[in-house]
C-alpha cells in the first residue's frame, strides 16, 4: 500500500476504461481524478496536481505527443505510465519522447490492463527503491532471503506428450514473512551497488540445490537462470558453475543462462570468450526478450545461443495484432533457420497458445501454463501435468474464467492459473 499522498490522474478518452482504471487505483489507496480530453487534462493538472499520470496514447484529436508536451507544461514532476493498445512501436517511440523531454517515464501498461498489472506497475512506482540500503541488500543475499521461484516452460516430447521440461528461475526477496519484494524493485540497485553477481552466485546454488532435490524425487527438470553482466567478465566463471554442478551430481546440460543484449555487450569479446566455453560445456545459453531492442539480431550470429525466447511483450499482442502475429512467426521462424529452440514467454491465454503452436513455436512459459511458483508448488503442477497432459491446463483454464483479475470486458476465457 502506498502513503496515501500519492495522486493519480487518469487520461483516457474511453469512459468504461476510466472508471475501471480509476476503482482499481482507489482501491490500492490513490486519490484519483480523471480526464477524457485536453482541456480536462490540462485543468486537472492544475488542480489536482497528481504524482503519477496514466496516459492513454491515442485518444481522438489529442496524440501522445501533444499530451507529454502538456505534462512537461505543467507538471513536469509526475511520473508517467503510458497506457496503450496493439502498437508496442507507438509506446517504445512515446516512451523516447517523453525521455527526450525529460519527464519521469514509467513505463507502460498494455490494455486491456490487468490488475495485477496495474498494481505491480504502481508498486514499483511507489516503492522507496533508495531505502534500501547497500547493508540491506548485502543481508538479503547473504541471509538467502533472495530465493528463486520457478515458472514452468513447457514442450512437446518426441512422443507427442507435452511436460514441463524446464523451469525458469525468478528472484524474490523475502523481507520479512509478509512482504516479497519483485526483481524490478531490487536487481537494478544490486548492479548498481555492484551485488548482482553475488545476487546471482546465491540464486545458482540454491536452484541446483534444488534441482539436485527433485532429480532425487524423479522429476527431471532443467533450469534456466538470468544472469548478470557481471559474470561475463570472469573468466573462472564456467569452471565455478561446472564444479557447482558436480559438486550435487548434475550434467552441465541442466543449467540454461538466459541473457539479455545487454548483459552480453559489456565487454563483448570477453563475453563471447566466456559464453562459448559455457555452451561447449554443455551448458544451455539463452537470448532473453528477443524483439523488444534489448537483444537484436547481431548477438544471434554473434554468440553461441541455443535457445531464443521471445519477449512477452510481442507474444501478449498476438491475437491483437496482425503486425505482431506476423513479427513473431517471423521470430520463430528465423530462429529455427539459425538452429535455435524457440521459447515464447507471456502466453496468458489459450488463444495465444495455439497460435504459437500453429507457428511452430517449441516451448511455452506463461500465466496461462503456471506462474512463478514455489518449489514444492511446482513440483505438484509438474505431477499433475505428468498425469493429465496440456488438457488439464485447458480444462483449469475454462474453470477459472470467473476470477476477479480477468481482462475487464474480455469476452474470452482467460486463465490466471496460480500454482
Ligand atoms: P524475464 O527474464 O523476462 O522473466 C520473465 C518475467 O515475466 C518474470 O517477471 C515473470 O514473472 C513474468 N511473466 C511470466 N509469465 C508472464 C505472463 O504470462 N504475463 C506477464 N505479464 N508476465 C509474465 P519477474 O519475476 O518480475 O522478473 C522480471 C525480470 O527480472 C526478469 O525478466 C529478469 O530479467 C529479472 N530477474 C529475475 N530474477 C533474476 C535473477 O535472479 N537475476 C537477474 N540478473 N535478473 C533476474
Ligand atoms: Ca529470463
Ligand atoms: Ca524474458
Amino acid at each position: 500500500m502506498n502513503d496515501n499522498s500519492q495522486k493519480i490522474l487518469i487520461v483516457d478518452d474511453e469512459k468504461s476504461v476510466r472508471d475501471y482504471l480509476a476503482s482499481v487505483c482507489r482501491s490500492l489507496g490513490y486519490e484519483v481524478a480523471t480526464a477524457h480530453d485536453r482541456p480536462a487534462m490540462h485543468c486537472k493538472l492544475k488542480s489536482h496536481a497528481p504524482s503519477i499520470i496514466l496516459l492513454d496514447l491515442q485518444m481522438p484529436d489529442f496524440d501522445g505527443i501533444h499530451a507529454l508536451k502538456l505534462v512537461k507544461d505543467e507538471c513536469s514532476d509526475a511520473t508517467v505510465v503510458l497506457v496503450g493498445g496493439n502498437n508496442p512501436r507507438r509506446l517504445t517511440l512515446a516512451t523516447q519522447l517523453g525521455e527526450i523531454l525529460d519527464l519521469k517515464m514509467g513505463g507502460t501498461l498494455l490494455k486491456p490492463v490487468m490488475i495485477g498489472a496495474i498494481r505491480q506497475k504502481l508498486a514499483e512506482i511507489s516503492a522507496p527503491s533508495t531505502s534500501i540500503s547497500y547493508q540491506d541488500l548485502q543481508a538479503g543475499i547473504s541471509n538467502c532471503e533472495i530465493r528463486p521461484v520457478y515458472q514452468p516452460k513447457i514442450a512437446r516430447q518426441i512422443s507427442g506428450r507435452w511436460s514441463i521440461t524446464e523451469v525458469e528461475c525468478l528472484a524474490r526477496w523475502y523481507r520479512d514473512d509478509s512482504l516479497k519484494i519483485l526483481p524490478s524493485q531490487f536487481i537494478e540497485l544490486a548492479e548498481q551497488y555492484g551485488l548482482l553477481s553475488d545476487l546471482t552466485r546465491s540464486i545458482l546454488r540454491q536452484v541446483v540445490r534444488q534441482l539436485r532435490k527433485w532429480d532425487d524425487r524423479n522429476l527431471q527438470v532443467t533450469a534456466a537462470v538470468n544472469i548478470s553482466p557481471s559474470l561475463l567478465t570472469n573468466r573462472s566463471f564456467p569452471d565455478e558453475l561446472q564444479s557447482l554442478m558436480q559438486e550435487h551430481g548434475l550434467g552441465n546440460e541442466r543449467m540454461t543462462l538466459e541473457l539479455t543484449e545487454s548483459a552480453a555487450m559489456q565487454n563483448a569479446d570477453l563475453a563471447l570468450e566466456i559464453l562459448s566455453d559455457l555452451r561447449n560445456r554443455g551448458f544451455g545459453l539463452a537470448i532473453d526478450d528477443f524483439g523488444t531492442g534489448y537483444s537484436s539480431l547481431e548477438q544471434l550470429y554473434r554468440l553461441p545461443f541455443n535457445e531464443l525466447k521471445v519477449d512477452r511483450f510481442l507474444v501478449r499482442e498476438l491475437h491483437n495484432s496482425q503486425q505482431a502475429a506476423e513479427i513473431v512467426e517471423a521470430i520463430i521462424a528465423l530462429g529455427h533457420r539459425l538452429d535455435l529452440s524457440v521459447c515464447a514467454e507471456g502466453v496468458e491465454s489459450l488463444q495465444v497458445l495455439s497460435h504459437l503452436i500453429d507457428a511452430g513455436c517449441d516451448k511455452f512459459q506463461g500465466y496461462f501454463i503456471g506462474r512463478p511458483a514455489s518449489a514444492d508448488a511446482l513440483e505438484q503442477r509438474a505431477r499433475e501435468f505428468e498425469q493429465t497432459g496440456l488438457a488439464a491446463g485447458w480444462r483449469e483454464a475454462q474453470r477459472d474464467t470467473s476470477r476477479s483479475d480477468r481482462k475487464p470486458g474480455s469476452g474470452s476465457s482467460l486463465p490466471l492459473l496460480i500454482l
